[in-house]
């Protein structure tokens, strides 16, 4: 691909007609962009017009040679957008990519999966996670971007735009060009305030790679281990402390895990299995502050009702913000927060484009402005952006939420979790199954099927699940709840499509 996409480079004109951009590419690094005139016609014809015209002259350097497209952040959507303009052929020469981490984009959900198995027990490292490995594809390491002549800007963040001029400033005090820019700078962990000890050594946040390695060196040596918040990190995180043998507990506000998505039957299973391989849970707890041992550590959490409890390791996982810090004047939304887009990825200020867990995006099939903070949404994004900035794609994202974790899946573990959910969470839930090992949830809103959670699904069953979401079939609630297996269940509901 990247021998293509030296051939583009000469076909930069015939790029610039389609899209409204005529950025006449050249070797030389030092070259500027500035805006001409567009087509009335196309400005009128898109709600967020974000297509320029721009001619180059020389200029003053900038630190990026790779200037005409710029992805700022380095994550999953980075690396999938990555590989969306490699197969246009319009990577080589042309994409600049700059984050603050020192890695190359990698698939951020096995922080809390294989990355935090024991030591004994083959965790997940650095470079076997690269993306596009969680999609299927090829293995991005940071060789793979400098042979598909991709720019890679390491270990430095953002923290300006110059929207007019078309420039980027970052921390380490570089000023980068961009013709079109990308944001995927996705959401940082939500921190407990200073004041009630939440940045106390031996208390932790999950978000990258540094992260999760400052985790592990804590793990070590921790002998009692609390989890502050009963969502996705949170049970990661437990079903990964008590494979390492340590006293684990899990406190949270709410009456059942994963509150936003489980029902509560649907979670009392879940908690007895957490249970059984040693978790404990302090469920509607309010923490009143993290408290400091001698030795300035972290050494215990006390609660509103006046409780504490022991702990020299505390992981918080109560949730995250989209990172928007130096994008405020794109335009935010002020319901999701994250950066307002079109059903094309297009933010209001022309050339701007927002992607991931930090774009707010027409969620088209449930006629809402969402942001979704998870994988599959940052891949699919980030493909549907990039193809519709380098082709004549014009047809509107239309996303179906696709959410899924995995735990206990370390070696010698008793029994693997693998659950999958598709659609929308409304109506009234009707379960089936035993959890041994399969349960099933079915949502169901006006007599249409809404949305589906599978456990322990077979691949077969796995594949089945986006198309009845998708499909919304009406169902006959009553024969559903009779079904005596998931199987059955499932069955009942292909019929019915
Ligand atoms: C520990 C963990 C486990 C998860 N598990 C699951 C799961 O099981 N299933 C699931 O569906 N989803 C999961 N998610 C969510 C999923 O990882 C995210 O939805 C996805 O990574 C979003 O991709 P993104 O590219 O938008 O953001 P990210 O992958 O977060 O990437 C953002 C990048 O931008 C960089 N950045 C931010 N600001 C700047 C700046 N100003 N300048 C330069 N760089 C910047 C960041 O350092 C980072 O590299 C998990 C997330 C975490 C943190």
């Amino acid at each position: 691909m990247s021998t293509v996409g030296r051939f583009m480079a000469t076909m930069s004109n015939s790029l610039s007609l389609k899209h409204g951009v005529s950025l006449y590419s050249s070797t030389s690094s030092s070259f500027s962009l500035s805006k001409l005139h567009c087509k009335p016609s196309l400005v009128a014809s898109r709600p967020f017009y974000n297509r320029r015209c721009f001619s180059i002259s020389a200029s003053s350097s900038f630190a990026n040679d790779n200037r005409e497209y710029v992805i700022v952040g380095g994550g999953n959507a980075a690396g999938y957008a990555a590989r969306t303009f490699v197969e246009h052929g319009l990577a080589d020469g042309k994409l600049c990519i700059v984050t603050k981490e020192a890695y190359a984009p990698y698939e951020r959900p096995a922080l809390t999966k294989g990355y935090l198995f024991p030591l004994d027990k083959k965790p997940a490292r650095l470079p076997g996670f690269h993306t596009c490995v969680g999609g299927g594809g090829e293995r991005q390491t940071p060789e793979w971007y400098q042979e598909k002549g991709i720019e890679m800007i390491y270990e430095d963040a953002v923290t300006g735009v110059d929207i007019e001029k078309h420039t980027l400033q970052t921390q380490s005090g570089k000023s980068l060009k961009y013709g079109s820019l990308i944001v995927a700078t996705g959401c940082t962990a939500t921190r407990f305030p200073e004041k009630i000890g939440g940045n106390l050594p031996g208390v932790h946040y999950v978000r990258d790679v540094a992260d999760a390695d400052s985790l592990i060196e804590s793990l070590k040596k921790a002998k009692k281990v609390v989890i502050v918040g009963g969502g996705y990190i949170g049970m990661e995180v437990a079903a990964a402390a008590v494979g390492w043998n340590l006293d684990t507990t899990v406190i949270f506000p709410e009456d059942h895990l994963l509150q936003r998505l489980f029902t509560p039957s649907l979670a009392r299973k879940y908690e007895e299995l957490y249970e059984q391989n040693g978790v404990k849970f302090v469920k509607g707890a309010m923490i009143k502050n993290l408290e400091a041992g001698s030795d300035g550590s972290v050494a215990a959490v006390n609660l509103e009702n006046g409780s504490t409890i022991e702990a020299d390791t505390i992981i918080i996982g109560i949730g995250a913000k989209p990172a928007v810090g130096p994008f405020e004047n794109v335009g935010l939304d002020t319901t999701v927060g994250g950066i307002e887009v079109d059903g094309l990825f297009r933010s209001k200020v022309p050339g701007i484009f927002a992607i991931g867990d930090v774009a707010a995006f027409p969620l088209k099939m449930y006629d809402r402005v969402a942001r979704v903070e998870h994988v599959d949404h940052a891949r699919k994004s980030a493909q549907h952006c990039v193809s519709a900035l380098l082709s004549a794609r014009t047809h509107t994202y239309d996303y179906l939420p696709y959410f899924y974790s995995r735990v206990f899946e370390y070696e010698g573990s008793q029994r693997k979790v693998w659950w999958q959910f598709f659609g929308d969470n409304v109506g009234e839930a009707v379960e089936v199954g035993n959890f041994d090992p399969k349960i099933a949830t079915f949502w169901i809103d006006s007599g249409r099927l809404k949305g589906v959670l599978v456990e322990s699904g077979s691949p077969e069953e796995f594949q089945l699940l986006p198309k009845i979401a998708k499909a919304q079939p009406l169902v006959d609630k009553a024969k559903l709840q009779s079904a005596s297996s998931v199987e059955e269940a499932l069955e009942i509901i292909h019929q019915s499509m």
